[in-house]
């Protein structure tokens, strides 16, 4: 699919597509077969299922259910300045996240324990008409010239028109005879064309990790230091968990930078 217009993205799409839940009846049918109360309030406490799955794991370390902390709040808070980290790992949350670059994706994909990935293929999936993402710094107010769209711009169209023409001329001159299917031989066009698509080239990612690793993805990767896209998905990221699991991610604060962009710092460091 040749596109006569190449798309310039601005920024992510980020959809929270799975989480974990908890089955109360099989949580009340544990408790009353070990002989304890059934399940206490500071369980139940909120909405937020994440913190009780939490909770409910912690709390077989020591058969505690129903005793102790005053409330769930208390306890998860107890347990993230103790960092007793395992625990978070019970709880999962999903994304699909589309709009971001290649290089993004490159970095992402170094954080291991805890994540789990499935990224589009530019080697089954044609990326002529592939769209291009805008790197955060190029919109920045503290950019006073257009000549650096310009720039970015035509280097992104000339990349395109690259591999429209080097999956023409593959699809003319790679013999037809030394593949045994014809997925195989568009596979092998693909996957060489591909080398002249730039770091920007969009790409979709479902990426699932447990809260002790997004933690610390979010920690890492929301800091002063690391790349601008990174952090805007980092930080955008954290907004919805905060939303979606205030005592898991709301000891986070996000501050706004002088150059326009913004950082995320945790109180409690590496849990
Ligand atoms: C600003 C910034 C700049 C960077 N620049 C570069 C760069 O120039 N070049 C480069 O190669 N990388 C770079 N990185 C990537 C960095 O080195 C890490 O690979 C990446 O951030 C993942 O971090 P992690 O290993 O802590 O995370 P995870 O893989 O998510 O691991 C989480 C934690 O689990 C533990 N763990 C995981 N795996 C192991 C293991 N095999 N053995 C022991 N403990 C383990 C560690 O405590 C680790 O911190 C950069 C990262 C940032 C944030």
């Amino acid at each position: 699919m040749n596109k006569e217009k190449t798309d310039m993205l601005k920024g992510p799409k980020i959809y929270l597509t799975t989480r974990t839940s908890v089955d109360w009846d099989q949580v009340a049918e544990f408790l009353s077969d070990q002989g304890v109360p059934p399940i206490p309030d500071s369980i139940r406490a909120g909405s937020d299922e994440s913190a009780a799955v939490v909770e409910i794991s912690a709390r077989l370390c020591y058969m505690s259910y129903g005793r102790g902390r005053k409330d769930i709040s208390d306890f998860i808070n107890n347990l993230l300045s103790f960092k007793d980290g395992s625990v978070f790992e019970h709880v999962n949350y999903g994304f699909v996240v589309t709009g971001v670059s290649r290089s993004l994706t490159h970095e992402l994909v170094r954080h291991r324990a805890g994540f789990a990935y499935s990224q589009r293929s530019q080697r089954y999936v044609d990326e002529s008409g592939a769209s291009f993402v805008i790197p955060p710094a190029l919109m920045s107010d503290a950019v006073s010239s257009d000549h650096v769209r310009e720039v970015f711009d035509q280097a992104m169209k000339d990349a395109a028109a690259s591999y429209d023409q080097l999956v023409n001329a593959l699809e003319e001159s790679l013999d037809e005879n030394v593949f045994e299917k014809k997925t195989d031989r568009r596979k092998a066009i693909r996957q060489a064309a591909r080398s002249v698509l730039p770091n920007a080239t969009e790409t979709k990612i479902f990426i699932t990790a447990n809260v002790r690793a997004w933690r610390h993805f979010i920690e890492m990767r929301s800091a002063p230091y690391a790349d601008w896209e990174i952090r805007r998905m980092a930080i955008k990221i954290l907004s919805l968990l905060i939303d979606e699991a205030p005592l898991l991610f709301g000891d986070f604060t996000i501050e706004q930078l002088p150059d326009g962009t913004s950082i995320a710092t945790p109180l409690h460091s590496k849990v």
